[in-house]
């Protein structure tokens, strides 16, 4: 079988966080990871290409992942693709907005790596093994 290539896109403003979730992603065969440090930074990337998954933090100065999460959902040509929310244990309240607004899943700091490919691979239907 052939995995074709897919291609993510990682928001988040803190540089350390963003690093463990693009290494994490970067684990998974054949995915190409692209970086943002805020959601308008994220549309600008967006607006670059396509995306076959959307990775974000909901905590950003500029512009933040839950009013990124609505511009992707209004967006035509990016409206269908997989959002992950990334949240801190505490914002329960977050994670329901982002929800309400179309993100499909989310993940709850401290990063996983194991938790960040799995989400991933089950977003994309991506076999487990290469
Ligand atoms: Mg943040």
């Amino acid at each position: 079988m052939i995995l074709s290539e897919k291609n993510a896109l990682v928001v988040e403003d803190s540089p350390m966080m963003r690093q463990l979730i693009v290494f994490a992603l970067t684990r998974i065969p054949k995915m190409r990871v692209t970086e943002a440090d805020d959601g308008v930074d994220g549309l600008r990337k967006l607006a670059t290409g396509k995306f076959d998954i959307i990775l974000t933090d909901i905590n950003m100065p500029i512009m933040d992942g839950l009013k990124l999460v609505r511009r992707v959902r209004l967006d035509p040509t990016h409206k269908d693709v997989p959002i992950v929310v990334i949240t801190t244990e505490a914002s329960e309240e977050d994670r329901g907005r982002a929800m309400a607004l179309g993100a499909n899943a989310y993940i709850t700091k401290p990063i996983v790596a194991q938790v960040v490919i799995a989400k991933v691979r089950e977003l994309l239907k991506m076999p487990e093994t290469p």
